[in-house]
């Protein structure tokens, strides 16, 4: 495609000043409209390195990827968008996109439709059809419910995710429950390998969680001697990549209990009925491997504000996931100990927030230095070495989570394995590799969840649940 006059005097131009936002924000913005999609995501690439959160270019970069199919590339552009509540919902589209493409339609219908109820003018007829198309169960379900005709438009079914009102004016867009071959929880028991040992810091939050889950399944007669009893939820919220499901993992190790990681697509379902049903049948599933823990990630998603929502079907989902809390019985959910994670802790519904529920919330902070020191020792610790400051690398890896970090050292180990797979030996992976890395590794959001949690925690802070939070959103970032 031959560069046409119009593009090249911009490409002079921003040349000639690199540093001016705006003109290399249209220079990027003219690469994609016209389809030179290489030098689009370099272009985007280099502006975000002037303004690293700009949504705008996030979102072009995504959009360059997701058009060269790289769509695994897309989903962790938009990351740092995606994890801060009320994310621009242009972003949301495009997460479906990649996840669509990814194969994950789940997902992917659960941010197109989240994003198309705030704001409707982000729909896109085709993607739609694509997702709600992809979804559709195999057989066509019995009683007409959501076929029609074989030629019938595909019906537009959102999730009945919680806390997303629907655009106003829409019909109910629910379709009829069908009852679905193998109708049942998707999620798996796993056996954690890992316990409190590979959990670095946290120290406060690893006693409470000892207390509220361990101490009562080690020492029952303990417990009931003072008439407490074993079982309720908490819910750990915080920054994404803190660590939240590590802990969770963690937790079930230093039980010896199986550990149930339910996501939101193992959850949701377009299907009136179906997203109760497997909530149930994924707490069956623990129940029938007790001693258990069940995380829930996302768990925002699953247990909205009823008050938020225009329709029924999400206030019913949020009204089965309390009963399942509760039990039938006292003794129901007896050594079935369930943690939900949120990067949005107020968006759940208060009632989630009584005794023997999730009722104690536990904030998973990012870590501090001396943490970070303490994450990259155990990330590092099973890799040849050779001697570690960790202390210098904790120093210059300011506002990054253990996810992050995570992401320094896997850099680092891949680009020592090339040298040792060149050189023939094993070369041990230095602190000047993971300085390297980490200045190639763009940390998660913190500081912009920091400014979310705080405009809560100073204007919506209802009856100090977060005030555990003060200190942290007061600290700057
Ligand atoms: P979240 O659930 O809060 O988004 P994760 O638990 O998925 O975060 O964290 C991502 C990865 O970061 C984990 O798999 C783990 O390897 C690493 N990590 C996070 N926090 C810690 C920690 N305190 N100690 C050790 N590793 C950690």
């Amino acid at each position: 495609m031959p560069d046409d006059a119009g593009l090249q005097a911009l490409r002079e131009a921003a040349r000639l000043s690199p540093d001016n936002l705006p003109l290399r924000r249209h220079l990027a913005g003219q690469l994609l409209a016209k389809g030179y999609l290489a030098d689009a995501e370099a272009e985007f690439r280099a502006t975000l390195a002037l303004s690293p959160q700009d949504p705008e270019l996030i979102t072009g970069l995504a959009d360059a990827f997701i058009r060269q199919s790289a769509f695994g590339e897309a989903m962790a552009a938009l990351e740092p968008l995606l994890s801060v509540p009320g994310y621009p919902p242009a972003a949301g589209v495009l997460a479906a996109r990649a996840l669509l493409g990814e194969g994950d339609t789940a997902k992917a219908a659960y941010r197109y439709f989240e994003a198309t109820s705030r704001d409707a003018s982000v729909a896109d007829q085709e993607l739609e059809a694509r997702i709600t198309g992809a979804s559709r169960p195999a057989t066509p379900p019995p009683h007409g419910a959501a076929g029609g005709s074989p030629t019938a438009p595909p019906a537009v079914a959102p999730p009945p995710y919680a806390g997303a009102p629907a655009p106003p004016g829409a019909a109910s867009p629910f379709l009829p429950s069908v009852p679905l071959p193998g109708d049942a929880s998707t999620a798996e028991v796993e056996r954690s390998g890992v316990s409190f040992a590979d959990v670095a810091g946290m120290e406060t939050v690893k006693e409470a969680l000892r207390i509220k889950l361990l101490l009562p399944m080690q020492q029952p007669e303990m417990f009931a001697a003072f008439g407490k009893r074993a079982g309720g939820g908490v819910l750990l919220y915080g920054p994404p990549g803190a660590g939240k499901t590590h802990l969770a993992r963690a937790a079930a190790g230093e039980l010896g209990a199986a550990f149930v990681n339910v996501g939101l697509a193992d959850i949701l379902d377009m299907y009136i009925g179906n997203s109760e049903r497997n909530l149930r049948a994924t707490f069956d599933l623990a129940r029938r491997n007790r001693p258990c823990v069940l995380f829930f990630d996302e768990v925002d998603a699953l247990a909205g504000r009823r008050s938020d929502m225009r329709h029924a079907h999400g206030r019913q989902l949020v009204n089965q996931f309390l009963s399942e809390l509760d039990g039938v019985d006292q003794h129901a959910n007896e050594g079935v100990l369930v943690l939900a994670a949120t990067n949005a802790p107020w968006y759940v519904d208060v009632a989630f927030r009584r005794p023997g529920r999730l009722d104690q919330p536990v904030f998973v902070p990012p870590p501090d230095q001396q943490a970070r020191a303490a994450i990259l020792r155990i990330l590092c610790r099973d890799k040849p070495l050779a001697e570690m400051d960790y202390d210098a690398v904790a120093q210059v890896t300011e506002h990054f989570v253990g996810a992050d970090l995570k992401g320094v050292v896997d850099r680092a180990v891949e680009a020592k394995l090339q040298q040792s797979l060149n050189a023939g030996r094993p070369i041990p992976l230095t602190t000047q590799d993971l300085l390297a890395a980490a200045r190639s590794v763009r940390p998660t959001a913190v500081r912009e969840w920091m400014g979310t949690a705080r405009n809560y925690v100073m204007h919506a802070n209802d009856s100090g649940a977060w005030d555990e939070l003060m200190p942290w959103v007061k600290a700057k970032w």
